[in-house]
């Protein structure tokens, strides 16, 4: 029931340490922890991106490209950091994380595909794993010193300080990065996974070469990209070399893709700034999608509380994404319009309106959030508890849903199912402590024999994750 993946099946006999590692080829299932481990540092870090609509985006582009990898049948998971330095990165067992500031500086969907596909290629190829077996550092306690060391390398200096815990995670960030035949793999497998999936090739070394150009300007202020995934001459000709037989395609960008860019612009200005900017964008008809800068709009009216001009933009927004048909199923303007009704407080036909959005987009999870929660406000418990319960089988790892769960259940008057709710929320944040607490409650609250005999494997497992992190 409780389907805490992320705890390591080594830890029962406590963390491996490194010289057993630097013997053995690291198994899939170790390189999984690994990475597992890493995120649930991240997503407990005030750096993670906490907006689903931006990281389920990140998800169906990663998982397109997936398929198209040598390894299609592995678990991914790709989210956003809130990080303006421009950087993508990729963990041991499948996790790749994209900062803020490499998502708006790219100038494509190819771009940020090429990007993504060499990251791909670094998980598919094992590099971590090759690295990290070739550290012969015995000083190095667990497996959960490593993942911070990693996460520490690959993100901003300031993030590293405080992801840091010891002077040997310090002394691993400057050998963590790859070396030129990393590189050189990654790259020509990553060509082959952006070619297999319909982008263009070219936007790899046409990214390469600008970030390039941008370095030479900044004078040793490279972005941590470059740092992570050097970039040398060669490299590029390389990229060119495979591809330049290749004819130039016109891939246009998804809308999803504008949609998400819009939302980071938007985030970097106050309401009042992103009104302008929209408007002025809109006005002069400057280049863009107008689809997108009307999206930015709405959604900046609503963060200023302009709910009436908000509604009026939006029924225009929508009419124009319906007069287009690749644009007409949108989830995220159907979200936004949902925002902006229930802004309005329209209560029975915002009701309606999100029944049929959720009927028609069920993956988004931003909707789900929305409902859930309206469905709350309107005393209906039991409808958002069984929505919540089928997403969750969706998105295991996903506290927002635990929470919301935990609200219907106190609402219901469920008790252990509050508590074991509120225990799975608390242990996908890190917070083993309270987890155990909830689970105590809900252990308090009594069930059936089924029940109170999950809730005891949980807390076993649980202290001996909260044991085996006391003893390094
Ligand atoms: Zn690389």
């Amino acid at each position: 029931m409780l389907m805490l993946c992320f705890s390591p099946c080594a830890v029962s006999d406590g963390l491996p340490d490194l010289g057993d590692i630097s013997q053995t080829v690291l198994t899939p299932m170790q390189e999984r922890q690994i990475g597992q481990q890493s995120m649930l540092q991240i997503r407990a870090s005030k750096q993670f991106l906490d907006d689903a609509e931006v990281n389920d985006y990140l998800n169906q582009l990663g998982y397109k490209l997936v398929e198209n990898s040598t390894e299609p049948g592995q678990e991914f998971e790709f989210f956003a950091l809130n990080d303006y330095n421009i950087n993508a990165f990729a963990m041991p067992g499948g996790f790749i994380g994209v900062n803020s500031g490499l998502l708006l500086t790219v100038q494509s969907e190819s771009e940020l595909a090429a990007v993504l596909s060499h990251e791909i290629a670094h998980v598919t190829q094992h590099h971590l794993a090759r690295i990290l077996e070739g550290q012969q550092n015995e000083g190095l306690a667990s497996l959960a010193a490593l993942a911070i060391a990693i996460l520490a390398a690959r993100n901003s200096p300031q993030a590293a300080e405080a992801a840091i815990v010891s002077m040997q995670a310090r002394a691993m960030q400057s050998q963590l990065n790859f070396t030129r035949t990393h590189e050189q793999e990654a790259d020509r497998i990553g060509l082959d996974i952006l070619q297999k999936s319909n982008f263009s090739s070219h936007a790899m070394p046409e990214f390469l070469n600008r970030l390039q150009r941008a370095t030479q300007l900044l004078e040793g202020n490279a972005p941590s990209y470059l740092r992570t995934h050097p970039i040398t001459a060669d490299r590029i000709a390389d990229i060119e070399n495979r591809i330049y037989k290749q004819p130039y395609r016109l891939i246009p960008d998804s809308l999803s893709f504008q949609l998400v860019r819009t939302k980071l612009i938007a985030a970097q200005k106050t309401a009042t700034d992103a009104i302008s900017y929209f408007n002025d964008a809109l006005g002069e008809q400057r280049h863009g999608n107008p689809i997108a800068q009307r999206y930015g709009l709405v959604s900046a009216l609503l963060r200023n509380n302009e709910i009436e001009r908000a509604s009026r933009e939006i029924s225009v927004l929508r009419k124009l994404a319906k007069l287009n048909p690749a644009l007409k199923n949108s989830p995220m303007i159907e979200t936004l319009a949902g925002q902006v009704m229930r802004a309005e407080k329209n209560d029975a036909a915002t009701l309606t309106f999100y029944r049929t959005a959720v009927q028609n987009f069920p993956q988004h999870r931003a909707l789900i959030y929305e409902y859930a929660d309206l469905l709350l406000q309107n005393n209906q418990a039991e409808n958002a508890a069984k929505l919540l319960t089928e997403q969750l089988v969706r998105h295991p790892s996903d506290t927002k849903l635990y929470d919301l769960q935990a609200k219907a259940y106190a609402m219901q008057n469920k008790r252990l199912e509050q508590h074991l709710a509120q225990a799975y929320s608390f242990a996908w944040q890190g917070n083993l402590y309270a987890a155990i607490e909830q689970l105590e409650l809900a252990k308090q609250a009594g069930g059936n024999f089924y029940q109170l005999s999950t809730i005891e494997s949980d807390l076993r497992e649980l202290r001996e994750i909260q044991n085996a992190r006391g003893r390094k």
